[in-house]
């Protein structure tokens, strides 16, 4: 098949007029100004569209939308920690299958076509036939209150997924945070990760409390945590981590820290709103560059911000807020390529070039401008989506 449009971007500074993209099934074959049709090839022509690579969102929690504005904004952590622990029962597995549902559908629709997401309860699967982005369900492990049996429970997400193989889904492991997860959790699913060839991301250093626990054994978020809890080392921890780990938040990273990271060629995941949400300190982004670590743009989950459609152009748009120096050229990459090379899919996902998914989204913005800012200053869905070549329209009423 072959699609028309009034431009592609190649690259933030590449952008081709017109737009013309060939696709064969899943894969993209050609990108270019000049492609013509060929003898009987099906044509699909989009005037007055862009085409760019979709986004990759590597942290969110789509199963919590339920949540969304049951918890007040700028509660200190341990706060906020206490008010989601006492929602969480009530969220039933059918409610989260709902969510994850509607969840990924408007993250697709707003230009997300691959998602990382946090799996908290794996029985908010059943019956789930498909979603609109591809999804890799990063299963959520803690040992505050006996041992998970990591390594059973991913062999059964293992069988599950191998039932929809047609689903575009894939399996990652997260053990929760360094104050709900053990030293032996942290080693044990590192374990699983390389073994399984598995993407491996945790909550780290997301906030002061936490900083605090590890440093004195005390405050705020020890009261939240059984009596028998024993820390261990923060750089156990870390050390243990598997190489290309994602980090989320990295908010109140130890100088010392950075190193370690560096080492592992780990990818931090920086969710702008919900450190917007919680009225956070400036990220420390140049800590990051300073130590060649990629920080790439998540969303979270909507019990801890304001997006509530899982809207990468709301992240971009609030990072370039607190980080003007920051042109959206750049920050393009950080939704795009970086996040397909940290999940191992360099050349695959976020990009459009041949032998690429064809996971590419439609907008119509003004062709002439700067794609990427006109992009990611837009408001409205996209007018189509494919993943993995199939075709999908937000409905419009
Ligand atoms: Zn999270």
């Amino acid at each position: 098949m072959l699609i028309l449009a009034d431009a592609l971007v190649s690259a933030p500074d590449r952008v081709l007029r017109p737009g013309r993209l060939r696709v064969s099934g899943r894969r993209i074959l050609e990108a270019g100004a000049n492609l013509r049709p060929k003898n009987g090839e099906e044509i699909l022509e989009l005037p007055g569209i862009t085409l760019a690579a979709g986004f990759l969102n590597l942290h969110a929690h789509l199963e919590l939308a339920p949540l969304h504005g049951k918890i007040p904004p700028a509660l200190p952590f341990a706060g906020w920690l206490r008010q989601i622990l006492s929602l969480l029962p009530g969220l039933h597995s059918t409610a989260r299958t709902a969510s994850i549902l509607e969840s990924s559908r408007k993250a697709a629709e707003t230009g997300t076509t691959t998602v990382l997401t946090i799996l908290s309860d794996p029985a908010a699967l059943a019956g789930l036939a498909g979603t609109l982005p591809r999804i890799w369900w990063a299963l959520e492990f803690m040992d505050l209150h006996g041992d998970p049996g990591p390594a059973r429970q991913m062999e059964r997400l293992a069988a599950w997924l191998s039932r929809h193989p047609g689903a575009d889904w894939k399996a990652a492991l997260s053990p929760h945070a360094p104050y709900s997860a053990s030293p032996g959790l942290y080693r044990e699913c590192a374990r699983l990760a390389s073994e399984l060839h598995l993407p491996f991301t945790t909550h780290w250093a997301e906030s002061p409390e936490e900083e605090e626990l590890f440093r004195s054994g005390g405050g705020p978020l020890r009261q939240l945590l059984p009596q028998s809890w024993a820390h261990g080392k923060l750089s156990e921890r870390l050390e243990s981590m598997p190489p290309a780990s994602l980090v989320a938040h990295g908010n109140h990273l130890a100088e010392t820290d950075f190193p370690i990271l560096s080492a592992r060629d780990c990818v931090a995941v920086h969710c702008p709103t919900s450190h917007a949400w919680f009225g956070r300190q400036p990220f420390p982004l140049q800590r990051f560059r300073q130590h060649r670590l990629p920080v790439v743009l998540g969303t979270d989950s909507p019990a801890s911000s304001d997006n509530r459609c899982f809207d990468l152009r709301l992240e971009a748009r609030t990072f370039h807020q607190t980080h003007p120096q920051v042109p959206y050229a750049e920050i393009w990459p950080m939704l795009t390529t970086l996040p397909a090379k940290a999940l191992g899919q360099e050349g695959i996902l976020g990009s459009l070039q041949p032998g690429a998914e064809a996971d590419w989204v439609g907008w119509k913005v003004d062709p002439s401008a700067d794609p990427a800012a006109a992009i990611l200053t837009s408001t409205d869905p996209a007018e189509i989506i494919s993943v993995a070549g199939r075709l999908h329209r937000p409905e419009r009423i």
